[in-house]
């Protein structure tokens, strides 16, 4: 890194937070000045754009905002500060003591969608080689986990959107399910309005009327977890109206035929009765969608944070098919992944059943390509592990230790007062983190790490674009970086090498292990990188250019051909009943990130969105005799969570709202349920059944 008068350049990188990892430039400050964030306008994706978290993410990097000091839990249960020696031995000696006592499972490991794919790749080999556990999983099953399930099963590969961004403002149509994007990823806004611009078509589907559905020539507004049925709904009607891509289907799927009696059984009066949305609305839609020469169906946490949010996926990418509209350019499905690096987090490693590359553990062709590099044998790995729930679950019981990683399930987790019971349950809990999180807060060890702009590392965006985040600034005295704690905690635990430090010697070893894999990074380096705003994976050599659209000549399947899913319509693991008479649905506001660990300490936006709220429709909010802001309790089977009414005719009567990204009394996942997807694993924080009053009166 240079020193003096060249570390005052401004430095091209990437912001911390979501999965549009828009390019920013990032200028040290000194002499007591922050850092500052400046636009970068030459990056393709948001081509200087920045919402209001990137913009101000400078100041998470302040000294102020954060741990720059190791915590130990001393005898009289305070956290003190520690030397990073004594805070390592305590780690080694807790993970060492459960393992030692009840077996290797015994000891956990809990990554981040956050985490680079050199930590996420670092943290699944420290898992398997070092502490030989098969119980790793990581917070990514929270957020896309169902859209990849149906990716793998339709086209043979999981890759979010098989086609660049630049393709959604080129198509005719597109129906985005279950994304506010507005608020979420605000710079991608202007694919949609462009496309618009261009003569296209935007259908919204969400049970809220968004900033994004405003923007929407058609706002489909179906109950939560009713939009299974209303994709099966469409698909009839495609049927019925007889815009088929026979040709398409004949050539290039399979299954049609095993799928269609489910088609037929969702006619739109039923699909009506089942979400709301009246027949002549999905006729409208289907028109649209149809109409176009090319379309494009965007899902997001929406359909997929269901308890059947696989199959609700599936049939989306069916009406895809059925239609033809994918495997050719500016055309098809694609989902938006939500956490920063929520592509490459789920193909490295930390994924309970997956290896490198996104291989498959329980694959021997995979094991022994993986082992190899690793320098161990194929029957040294442990098999596929617990999912992040069902491993939060079992702490305290079959899981004893814990080593937690760029994450905050106390605020994210669904059912999030038993998680933490269950954190408190453990024998021994250490948490790597930028700041003391809620947490952070329950560990019996914290170690301070490095962030974003202190250190450098690969992220791989919602594209499937490998981009390169450069170090920009100094990190504080007193922090290291995450992969120095696994080099570190791998000494302590008898493995001396294989757990380099520095980021470039990570990735060249991430690319053997991926090579010829389904994810394959093999001919991606850093100069690459920067060199070209970023490489497209798959791309298995250096001269080999990377891959911007995939499935144009052949799905990833072994016969080549897209896979139709058979799926039917099935109520959510709850629905309203006389004691709880309302759906709860769950998500995201403008100036919050996920569980609020770095945005809720940045004043700008504290300031603009400064705790919980439970939006309601004025109807309910008169039926119920609130005011706006006034206090209501809203109480499931798991709990109850207390925050003002924020009342709003842009949501459904029979439906409020709550954002996650706080702890305490208004904790929405106080309230979600944990109900798995049987194929993803997904916990269904899209809907559950809650009951509604004003506070006090209960
Ligand atoms: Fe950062 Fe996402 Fe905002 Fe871009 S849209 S600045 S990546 S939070």
């Amino acid at each position: 890194e240079p020193a003096g008068p060249a570390r005052r350049q401004a430095v091209d990188t990437h912001c911390p937070y979501c999965s549009l990892q828009c390019g920013m430039r990032v200028r040290p400050g000194g002499a007591g000045a922050p850092a500052e964030v400046l636009e970068r306008p030459d990056f393709p994706v948001n081509q200087g754009a920045l919402c209001g978290k990137g913009r101000t993410a400078a100041e998470v990097l302040s000294p102020a905002a954060r741990l720059t000091s190791p915590l130990v839990r001393g005898t009289d249960g305070v956290l003190r500060p520690a030397e990073w020696s004594e805070a390592l031995d305590r780690v080694a000696d807790g993970l060492l003591r459960a393992g030692a006592a009840y077996g290797r499972d015994a000891v956990g490991v809990f990554g981040g969608g956050g985490l680079t794919n050199e930590k996420a790749y670092a943290l699944g080999k420290f898992a398997r080689v070092v502490l030989r556990t098969s119980q790793i999983d990581y917070n990514g099953r929270f957020c896309m986990a169902s859209a990849a399930v149906a990716h793998q099963r339709a086209f043979g590969l999981d890759r979010g959107l098989p086609f660049p961004l630049e393709d959604v403002a080129r198509t005719g149509c597109v129906i985005l399910v279950g994304s506010n994007l507005a608020d979420t990823m605000p710079p991608a806004l202007r694919y949609l309005t462009e496309l618009r611009e261009n003569g296209g078509r935007l259908i919204v589907v969400d049970p809220r009327r968004t900033r994004t559905a405003e923007q929407a020539d058609l706002h489909l507004q179906p109950r939560p977890g009713t939009d299974l049925a209303l994709a099966l709904g469409l698909l009839h009607l495609v049927v019925a109206e007889g815009r088929l891509d026979e040709e398409f289907i004949a050539s290039r799927t399979s299954g049609w035929q095993r799928t269609l009696p489910g088609v037929m059984a969702h006619w739109p009066e039923l699909v009506e009765r089942i979400t709301g949305v009246p027949v002549p609305q999905l006729r409208e839609a289907v028109a649209m969608f149809c109409d176009a020469a090319d379309s494009m169906v965007l899902t997001a946490r929406g359909p997929e944070q269901q308890a059947k949010g696989t199959d609700t996926v599936s049939a989306w990418i069916n009406l895809c098919l059925a239609t033809g509209r994918s495997g050719r350019p500016r055309s098809g499905y694609g989902c938006l992944t939500g956490q920063g690096n929520g592509q490459g987090g789920r193909e490295h490693g930390q994924k309970a059943d997956q290896l490198p590359g996104y291989r498959k553990l329980d694959d021997p062709a995979a094991r022994a390509h993986v082992a190899a590099v690793w320098g161990v044998g194929p029957d040294d790995l442990p098999g596929p592990g617990r999912s992040a729930y069902e491993l939060l679950d079992a702490l305290g019981r079959d899981v004893r230790a814990l080593l937690l990683m760029g994450s905050n399930p106390v605020v994210s987790a669904p059912r999030a007062a038993h998680v933490t019971e269950r954190l408190r349950a453990l024998d021994f809990l250490a948490v790597c983190d930028v700041v003391l999180s809620e947490t952070a807060a329950l560990a019996d060890v914290v170690l301070p790490v490095t962030q974003w702009a202190e250190e450098t590392g690969t992220t791989t965006n919602l594209e499937g674009r490998v981009i390169l985040r450069r170090r920009a600034v100094d990190p504080p005295p007193g922090v290291r970086s995450d992969l120095e704690v696994l080099a570190e905690l791998a000494r302590r635990l008898g493995r001396d090498d294989g757990f380099p430090t520095d980021p470039e010697e990570v990735f060249a070893e991430l690319r053997r292990a991926s090579a010829a894999g389904p994810a394959d990074y093999a001919g991606i380096s850093y100069a690459r990188i920067a060199a070209e705003d970023g490489v497209f994976w798959p791309c298995p050599a250096e001269d080999a250019p990377g891959t911007p659209r995939l499935f144009l000549d052949r799905f990833a399947t072994p016969d080549g051909r897209a896979r139709f899913t058979p799926v039917q319509h099935r109520p959510s693991a709850e629905e309203p009943s006389p004691e709880y008479p309302y759906y709860l649905t769950t998500g995201r506001v403008l100036a919050q990130y996920q569980s609020g660990a770095q945005t809720r300490r940045v004043r700008e936006l504290n300031a603009a969105e400064p705790g919980p709220f439970v939006q309601l429709h004025p109807r309910l909010a008169a039926r119920l005799g609130v005011a706006d802001g006034e206090l209501l309790a809203v109480t499931s089977r798991r709990g109850r969570a207390v925050a003002p009414a924020r009342i709003s005719a842009a949501i459904r009567q029979d439906t409020v709202f709550m954002p996650f990204h706080w702890p305490g009394e208004g904790r929405a996942n106080t309230l979600t349920n944990p109900a798995l997807d049987p194929a993803s694993r997904m916990p269904e924080f899209k809907v559950c059944a809650v009951r509604v009053e004003a506070e006090g009166s209960a």
